[in-house]
């Protein structure tokens, strides 16, 4: 078989791309409607897609109602997954598609899984091709492919970042970590999100640099205005971050002027980025209607419909605002009750 060839695959109900919480909410959801969902989970090397998504990266997660210890977010989204597995949901491994009862429940986010590679819109039923000889085609599909935060792409961010050591992508997930408490930190960016992670970390911070690349701030006026405003909070201009110092913990930062190329170390315990996230919809390839900044724009922002009937969005690649895990997974709810709906309408539910 031809797997580009469009006229084959067999037809699945609800087709869900990508395994965050929003992911794993649909199957859930989905598969207790009787649709017995097939899920892309994605495949941690080479492409965007990571089973399980950005909590793969956070450390202890505190915020997730339902977990009075805090949680980190590995375990977290074993969970989720554990969960909907236990439903029956199929995944799209590297040898094609596997039951759940065929992926080892407690390891299910190492099982190697496929990423999406393309999807056709215009066809119907939807046609999915995979990245490894895998396609079908499917009446539903739930786009639920995350966001994926910018980093500054340093070794040693990278390092202490993955290994818990004071540098992360989100100060309301980290944020307010014990470890952090009456400390001194560091923002990097110039937008609305560094101004909005600077604002929250002040919450439990002595006091906290915005590190800003040019000498005048991206953010909204009234953004810029409450950053500037803010007492514990110090802006150092035409500043750049080349590197962060600290072996099992972050100490320091060494900052090199833009204008006079000159090198300094500011001491931090903590280093957050606020330099913009970006969409992991680059395979839809304008198939969708996406807002300027390339997120999957929703019909309606309450619901979870897109500009293709029958494609439904959850999650961090349709929410720049929230992105948290609670409100992706509700998303995720929204967007599989919606399918089921559509999948009704249409007749094509059984
Ligand atoms: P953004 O507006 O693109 O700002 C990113 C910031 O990071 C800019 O200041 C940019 O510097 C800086 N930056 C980017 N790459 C960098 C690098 N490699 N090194 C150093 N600095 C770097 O992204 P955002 O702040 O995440 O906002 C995205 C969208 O969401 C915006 O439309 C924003 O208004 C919206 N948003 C709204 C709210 C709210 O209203 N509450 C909160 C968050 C986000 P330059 O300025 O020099 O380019």
């Amino acid at each position: 078989m031809n797997p580009k060839d469009p006229t084959n695959g067999h037809i699945e109900k609800l087709v869900i791309i990508g395994s965050g919480p929003a992911g794993w909410t649909a199957a859930l959801y989905a598969a207790r409607a009787n649709l017995d969902p097939l899920i892309i989970p994605g495949r941690a090397t080479g492409k965007d897609l990571m089973p399980g998504g950005q909590l793969m990266l956070t450390t202890d997660v505190e915020n997730y109602p339902g977990y009075p210890d805090g949680i980190t977010g590995p375990q977290m989204m074993a969970d989720f997954a554990k969960q909907a597995l236990r439903f029956g949901v199929r995944a799209v491994t590297d040898s094609g598609i596997k039951h759940a009862d065929d992926i080892d429940i407690n390891n299910a986010l190492f099982t190697p899984y496929q990423n999406v590679e393309s999807l056709d819109l215009s066809a119907r039923p939807f046609l999915v091709v995979g990245d490894k000889d895998f396609q079908c085609r499917a009446h539903a599909l739930i786009i639920a492919t995350g966001a994926k935060a910018n980093w500054l792409g340093l070794e040693n961010e990278q390092r202490l970042a993955q290994s818990g050591g004071g540098v992360s992508a989100c100060a309301v997930c980290d944020g307010a970590l014990p470890m952090f408490r009456d400390q001194e930190m560091a923002v990097v960016g110039g937008g609305d999100s560094a101004v909005e992670e600077a604002t929250y970390l002040t919450k439990f911070a002595q006091k906290v640099y915005m590190i800003h690349r040019r000498d005048e701030l991206r953010a909204s006026k009234i953004m810029a205005q409450r950053a500037l405003d803010n007492p514990r909070i110090e802006v150092l201009w035409n500043k750049i971050v080349v590197d962060v110092l600290g072996d099992d913990m972050i100490t320091a930062i060494q900052l090199k002027d833009t204008q006079s190329n000159e090198l300094s170390d500011l001491p931090v315990k903590g280093l957050f980025m606020g330099i913009g996230h970006t969409p992991i919809t680059q395979f839809l390839d304008g198939q969708l209607e996406l807002d300027d900044a390339g997120y999957v724009k929703l019909d309606d922002p309450g619901r979870s419909t897109t500009s293709v009937e029958g494609v439904f969005a959850a999650g961090d690649v349709a929410d720049h605002v929230y992105r948290q895990a609670i409100t992706a997974a509700g998303m995720g709810c929204k967007a599989a009750i919606d399918a089921e709906r559509y999948l009704a309408d249409q007749g094509l539910d059984d």
